[in-house]
């Protein structure tokens, strides 16, 4: 069974009805429904007035309505079909007139399902109108679940015929039997009531906005549709201000286990809002919306800003007591923090403008027109880094509207911080004689004095620097790295590292730690984030195999062993060059790409095969050398033997789409011979190549180019700086 229910604005005319009839009727394909209706839009409104009104005064206002009604009908019926349509509206109306005023606001969502349920029968369709007054009951002014759910499965079972049940939202009946309501905006509630009795598979709110949203979209321009949101965090925007969702519909739904998909009819292909039991495993702080609500002294507003999962670290308070000050709003008493929700009390007058400010706090990206920079890292790709920007800077000026700005730099023996900016002739000298960099005395640094939307770049080798990542985006610091160490530790921790920085609104990019400045992860990742379906990796991306392979090809001037010593004097290669022949960077590599594309991907998923054999890797590095210049004359003969096939080797790592693997992926890196129809035949140098083959695109994309280049790295952090 689906429940689908539709708002006011959804049944305001007879074209709004016909949208709805194009969304009903799908949905009753395969299943049985149960549609809810508002009144149309006005109506309630309009009744409630009548109320007060009699004699003259409310004949008029009555006939007003009629007309409206009738209106609707003569568009959607022809012929005997509108003279019965228009003889059932006047029929409600008279029974409006003749009905006690305060029972005359009813009587809207009859007139709306009955008009509908017409014109469903007349499309073909078995209906059955179900009289909500009948069957939702209150006692003492709250629902009578027990009653209620007792009846409306009976009426549903006692009509085994009908494909679509049509009822009224909003109304019901009372102990007494008399006519009565669940409130203003309760349709929503007689939806989930209907679904909660019935068990339903499926409740569907649909209104006129794309589901729940960060913020009042008539306020905040820029607020978005939250996709999934937890019942509890649904109920307290409801609660606080948010009108999209009536606030008692959550409990029904909730405790039948159904979720809520909040729709816009105006937009039917969207997917809108999922209120759900979210799972309480993903422990990070996620944000959801702000609302706003009238205090009972008109002249002060509450606002309510909501979360999940808040974690203290998150310092929430704070942050919004400072965003709110920085904006020069004072708050009226502290921020009342509980849990995920947090109350602070404002002057009405400034109620817009607060939303705003804390909109644009938890929920926006911010774009400064000067990025502080601070550099740790200064060796071949800072010092590119600093170059660039030395000469460049007027370009980035004038091509993007903004200026990167080196604050501070970091060896992993000094640092120095300057933020008035530093001269790239002088930082070299200056470092020498700077502060000691020792024990994250850098990182600390950086934490007092970065201004907000500053960046960190670490272009250092270090192994353990990624750890003060979460405490430099808690402060507010974005990262820009070239280090992939710091993606490539287990999954939870890179998992951690990207939410703890989407949690705080600041940049984490590294683009630059696979393919150096190829534009590979970023390709990857706009696939995963539209949906694409990866299909398969294959990538060719150790510089040092590429660069001895590659050379070694079908010349052989070099010995294989002297070509590694050469790459390793070089700096292409681990300090000790068997870490990559073991395919160990490799594996990094493969990691990152996996991750990218949401593929949750562990070291020990991956079957290595390195690329020598077992023996070369349990001696001295100098026994190593003297192994492989005695092995020589066997790679000669081994490479011989490739040319004569027309074959080559590639170090290659893959990622395979495979419905049996564990997490749906097959994962492998090992020496492949490859021919001259591969993308991977024809390789220069350190060149690196990957391969993407996803359900959208018809043919690869292969993405291909130099693997290393100081500058080039320089130029691929920067590019992530400005995104
Ligand atoms: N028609 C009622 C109201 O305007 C109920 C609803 O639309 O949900 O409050
Ligand atoms: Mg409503």
């Amino acid at each position: 069974m689906k429940v689908l229910k539709f708002g006011g604005s959804s049944v305001a005319d007879a074209t709004r009805i016909s949208a709805v009839m194009d969304i009903v009727c799908p949905a009753a394909e395969g299943s049985r429904v149960v549609l809810v209706l508002s009144a149309i839009s006005g109506c309630t409104d309009a009744l409630l007035e009548c109320s007060r009104l009699e004699g003259r005064a409310l004949s008029d206002a009555l006939k007003k309505l009629e007309d409206r009604h009738i209106r609707i009908a003569r568009r959607l019926f022809t012929g005997g079909d509108f003279l019965e349509a228009e003889q059932s509206i006047k029929q409600i109306f008279r029974s409006i007139e003749a009905a006690a005023p305060q029972s005359r606001v009813t009587f809207g969502e009859v007139l709306s399902t009955t008009i509908v349920e017409r014109k469903l029968r007349c499309e073909g369709y078995r209906t059955h109108w179900c009289d909500s007054r009948k069957l939702v009951r209150t006692a003492g002014g709250k629902l009578d679940e027990g009653l209620t759910y007792a009846f409306i499965s009976k009426e549903i079972s006692s009509h085994p015929d009908a494909g679509i049940f049509v009822a009224p939202g909003f109304i019901a009946s009372d102990e007494n039997g008399l006519p009565t309501t669940l409130g203003r905006g309760g349709s929503d509630y007689s939806a989930a009531i209907y679904a909660a009795a019935l068990g339903a598979d499926s409740l569907q709110i649909w209104t006129d906005v794309s589901g729940m949203m960060t913020a009042n979209p008539k306020t905040v321009a820029a607020a978005r549709t939250i996709p999934r949101i937890s019942y509890e965090a649904a109920l307290e925007l409801a609660r606080c201000g948010a009108k999209v969702l009536y606030a008692p519909t959550v409990e029904p739904a909730m405790k039948a286990g159904i979720e809520i998909n909040i729709l816009n009819t105006f937009e039917p292909k969207s997917s809108g809002t999922v209120v759900c039991a979210c799972p309480t495993s993903e422990r990070r702080t996620r944000w959801m919306g702000v609302t706003s609500l009238q205090c009972s002294d008109e002249s002060c507003c509450e606002l309510t800003l909501v979360g999940e999962g808040v974690s203290e670290r998150s310092n929430a308070s704070r942050r919004l007591l400072t965003c709110l000050q920085d904006a020069g709003l004072k708050p009226l008493g502290d921020v009342l923090g509980s849990g995920s929700v947090f109350k602070v009390r404002l002057r009405s007058s400034v109620e817009r403008e607060a939303l705003h400010s804390v909109h644009r706090e938890f929920f926006e990206e911010r774009k400064e027109n000067v990025i502080n920079v601070f550099l740790a890292g200064y060796g071949a790709v800072g010092k590119a880094l600093v170059d660039i920007l030395a000469s460049g800077s007027e370009r980035i000026i004038k091509r993007t509207g903004r200026s990167i700005r080196i604050v501070g730099v970091s060896d992993s023996k000094h640092y120095i911080i300057d933020m008035q900016g530093l001269g790239s002739a002088s930082i070299a000298a200056r470092l020498h004689e700077g502060e000691s960099a020792a024990g994250c005395a850098f990182i600390k640094a950086v934490c007092d004095v970065a201004p907000r939307g500053s960046v960190f770049v670490d272009a250092s080798d270090s192994c353990t620097l990624y750890k003060s990542y979460p405490e430099l985006f808690r402060r507010r610091v974005g990262i820009v790295t070239s280090n992939r160490r710091s993606l490539a530790t287990d999954y939870c921790d890179y998992a951690a590292l990207k939410s703890e920085a989407m949690e705080n609104g600041v940049t984490f990019r590294y683009d630059t730690t696979v393919g150096n400045a190829l534009p590979l992860l970023e390709s990857i990742s706009s696939g995963a984030n539209c949906s694409d379906e990866l299909l398969s990796i294959e990538a060719v991306v150790s510089c040092t195999l590429n660069y001895i392979i590659t050379n070694y090809d079908g010349v052989r001037a070099k010995s294989f062993a002297s070509l590694l010593k050469k790459a390793q004097d070089e700096g292409l290669t681990e300090k000790d060059p068997r870490v990559d022949l073991a395919g160990g960077d490799v594996l990094r590599k493969l990691l990152i790409l996996a991750r990218e594309a949401l593929v949750p991907l562990e070291e020990s998923d991956v079957k290595i095969t390195p690329a020598l054999p077992e023996e070369f890797f349990h001696c001295s590095l100098e026994e190593f050398y003297a192994k492989l210049q005695s092995y020589e004359s066997e790679f000669v003969r081994l490479e011989d033997e490739l040319d004569a096939m027309g074959k080559r080797r590639r170090f290659v790592a893959s990622l395979i789409a495979d419905p049996k693997a564990p997490k749906g992926y097959r994962a492998e890196i090992k020496m492949r011979l490859v021919s001259a129809e591969s993308p991977f035949y024809w390789l220069s140098g350190t060149e690196n190549v990957v391969v993407v083959r996803s359900r959208y695109s018809s043919a690869p994309m292969v993405i291909k180019g130099a693997g290393e280049g100081d500058k080039l790295a320089a130029s691929g952090i920067i590019r992530d700086i400005l995104l």
